[in-house]
């Protein structure tokens, strides 16, 4: 049995949340243009890790407010809880969001303003 603190209402069991799979997926803005398997990818693919993952969870049968989590996948042990829309804080969390395959995906890119292209000022 888990208990998992919500950080609206503090330690609960497990039965009152729902796991709302992987955090931090960034949808593609209509201004961009990727193409359908891009967005497949976006919209389909999930990572499945061994170790620390970040995933969304929904206090359920309590306040009903959604959060982020750092979870290890092997352990279950919970590293981090830190709001929704923020980044993690802790190294193994933000090792797991800079490492993962999805910053490098073209879903992920089109999830920014488009860029001009005029050379200066812009972004690489
Ligand atoms: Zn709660």
């Amino acid at each position: 049995m888990l208990l998992i603190d919500c950080p609206h209402c503090g330690a609960r069991d497990e039965t009152e949340f729902a796991c709302g799979g992987e955090a931090h997926i960034a949808r593609p803005l209509a201004e961009n243009t990727i193409s359908d398997a891009e967005f497949a990818e976006y919209l389909f693919w999930r990572d499945n890790p061994k170790g620390v993952f970040l995933e969304r969870w929904c206090h359920t049968a309590g306040c009903r407010r959604w959060f982020n989590a750092a979870r290890d996948t092997v352990t279950h042990e919970f590293i981090e809880i830190y709001a929704m829309g923020s980044l993690p804080k802790s190294k193994a969390a933000k090792d797991a969001y800079a490492s993962a395959w999805r910053r490098q995906t073209a879903s992920e890119k089109a999830a920014k303003p488009a860029q001009k292209t005029s050379g200066k000022g812009a972004k690489s």
